[in-house]
């Protein structure tokens, strides 16, 4: 399959082939019209499959197809994920990925001063990558709003669950519309985790690789 089969528009198909890829990856030729229609998503794939591609390239498309112009944007996307240098690489990829688009992102981790990320959340982002922890601590401080929030991402929900941010993840749902998309990915499945996914997630589409 080539990516030209995936609905994907002109500027993400210029960036994709710019960044080196040829064919898309299986969970990308699996996820990628499933977001696209605008479904929630169970994806069950390991670091190393190109998860990240099969969430960021439609989360931008979508974004990219709804976009008001000329006003300070809220944050239209939140993604989770439970480390800094995985919340670092979905920035650099999402960076990659948007170069034709007029969509912003920032990236904020735990361990470093707030400084520079509050300045750059200030400017004004489509898209937030996020630990759970700093997230939080900015949403109490009021710097962070999540009250317009179209899509919510769980990237490796299973090991966040197992690093004990349980609870930070159920107070930031609680702030995000109930009327939104969200995708959730996990490498493993088992009850406890299944059953969280659909008690957030909306007749989930699932998808495996
Ligand atoms: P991930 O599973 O998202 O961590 O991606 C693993 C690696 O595969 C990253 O270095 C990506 O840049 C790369 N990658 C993602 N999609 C593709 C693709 N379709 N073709 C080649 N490399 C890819």
């Amino acid at each position: 399959m080539e990516f030209k089969q995936l609905s994907l528009i002109a500027p993400l198909l210029k960036a994709i082939t710019e960044t080196g890829y040829t064919h898309p990856t299986a969970i990308q030729q699996k996820a990628i019209p499933i977001v696209l229609q605008g479904n929630d998503l169970i994806g069950c794939a390991q670091t190393g499959t190109g998860k990240t591609a099969a969430f960021a390239l439609p989360l931008l498309q979508r974004l990219e197809e709804t976009k008001t112009l000329g006003k300070l944007v809220p944050i239209r996307a939140l993604i989770l994920t439970p480390t800094r240098e995985l919340a670092i690489q979905i920035g650099d990829n999402i960076n990659l990925y948007r170069k034709y688009l007029k969509l912003n992102y920032c990236t904020i981790f735990g361990g470093v001063s707030q400084e520079k990320q509050v300045k750059e959340i200030k400017k004004g982002v489509d898209i937030l990558v996020a630990t759970p922890g700093r997230l939080l601590d900015l949403m109490n401080q009021k710097i962070v709003s999540l009250d317009k929030i179209e899509i919510l991402i769980l990237d490796e929900a299973d090991n966040m669950l197992d690093m004990g941010f349980i609870h930070d993840i159920k107070k930031i749902l609680t702030k995000v519309p109930s009327k939104r998309q969200t995708l959730f990915f996990s490498a493993t499945m088992p009850p406890n985790i299944r059953k969280f996914a659909h008690g957030i997630l909306h007749k989930p589409v699932e998808v495996d690789v």
